[in-house]
């Protein structure tokens, strides 16, 4: 990857949601967690869309249909039809399309989501291995899809079928704790079977090329709430990012991302579509400024001084933390600068 290390959040002078065109907005975390709209989500999304910025919603979540998706939002108050959602679905649907014939069947282990998308790009899907599939997909199944399914594709991938993956997210967050996502359910083949799946979702080049193909946009601000997702996926197709935290990551380990993990701007919630992003000043011998605060990197731990916001407060830490830490992770204790802004 030739883009340089990023060792300070960027500055923006005008309101992100008119520095860029498009934002490509992760669903879980970011726009709502479990079925509500996350604080704020609803009014700061109509406001950029009422400035003219396209929105698209871009999840990793295979077994729900972009159809699906957009009532939800619908259902939220956020204005959506099924041309605004993209799936991981949708990306590993392409890239089956690309490799096999059209018509080729396809052994689905999976939900409707990759259904539909499978049929959108002509393929058909098969549910045995015994219906002589080209290839088998996986993609998240939902709490009800049974054991026997992994067995169906642990036989088709015995015989030499290629096997594709939408996205190997480990987990799914939820109400009751930590559920197994569709990366688990992959294990479970892996384990059983050897083989290596291609995979399309974030952070993955096919999930961004197809946010790209079906969005158009020329200047797109990835937001999201997931370091090893979102962020490294914007990393990896080399467009800029926001990173909120209404979601999975929290300041410490924000501070703590190798730059592959760094996000362009850091906000609290989706109102950071509708500001500037102030400036970070200083450098390692003086220290980090934003708003009242300057951070050091001292020999063991983060500094922190002043007064003001507490964003801003972070934001100075996140120069001085990725600073030292430059190509690697920092592992400098932020614990008692983070007290100080109540983060
Ligand atoms: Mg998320």
């Amino acid at each position: 990857m030739s883009r340089s290390v990023r060792t300070r959040p960027a500055g923006s002078g005008r309101h992100l949601s008119e520095a860029y065109d498009t934002a490509l907005l992760d669903l879980d975390g970011v726009v709502y967690a479990g079925g509500d709209a996350i604080a704020h989500a609803v009014d700061s999304l109509a406001a950029a869309r009422d400035g003219g910025m396209h929105l698209a919603y871009v999840t990793n979540n295979a077994l729900r249909t972009p159809d699906a998706v957009a009532g939800h939002l619908t259902e939220l108050g956020i204005a959506a039809d099924a041309a605004d959602v993209i799936t991981s679905a949708q990306a590993v649907a392409r890239l089956i399309a690309e490799q096999l014939p059209s018509g080729a069947r396809v052994l689905v282990i999976g939900g409707e989501g990759l259904r539909v998308a499978l049929r959108e790009r002509g393929l058909e899907p098969v549910e045995s291995a015994e219906d002589d599939p080209a290839a088998v997909v996986q993609g998240y199944g939902g709490p009800e899809l049974p054991w026997g399914r992994f067995a169906e594709a642990c036989y088709a991938i015995a015989r030499g079928v290629p096997w594709y993956a939408s996205n190997t997210d480990l987990t799914i967050p939820g109400d009751r704790g930590i559920a197994p996502g569709n990366g688990a359910a992959v294990e479970v083949v892996r384990i059983a079977t050897g083989a290596e799946p291609q995979v399309a979702g974030k952070p993955l080049p096919p999930m961004h090329r197809e946010t790209i193909l079906r969005t158009g946009a020329r200047r797109p601000l990835v937001v999201g709430d997931r370091l090893d997702t979102d962020i490294e996926g914007a990393f990896n197709g080399e467009v800029d990012s926001l990173l909120v935290l209404t979601g999975v990551t929290d300041a410490p380990q924000l501070l703590a991302a190798p730059p592959r993990h760094r996000p362009t701007y850091v906000d609290a919630d989706l109102r950071g579509l509708l500001t500037g992003q102030p400036e970070v000043t200083g450098d390692a011998d003086g220290g980090f400024g934003c708003g009242g605060w300057t951070a050091t990197a001292g020999e063991e731990r983060l500094e922190l001084a002043g007064e003001g916001e507490a964003l801003d407060g972070l934001r100075a830490l996140c120069a001085a933390a990725w600073t030292a830490g430059g190509k690697e992770a920092c592992g400098l204790d932020a614990g008692k600068a983070l007290a100080r802004l109540g983060l």
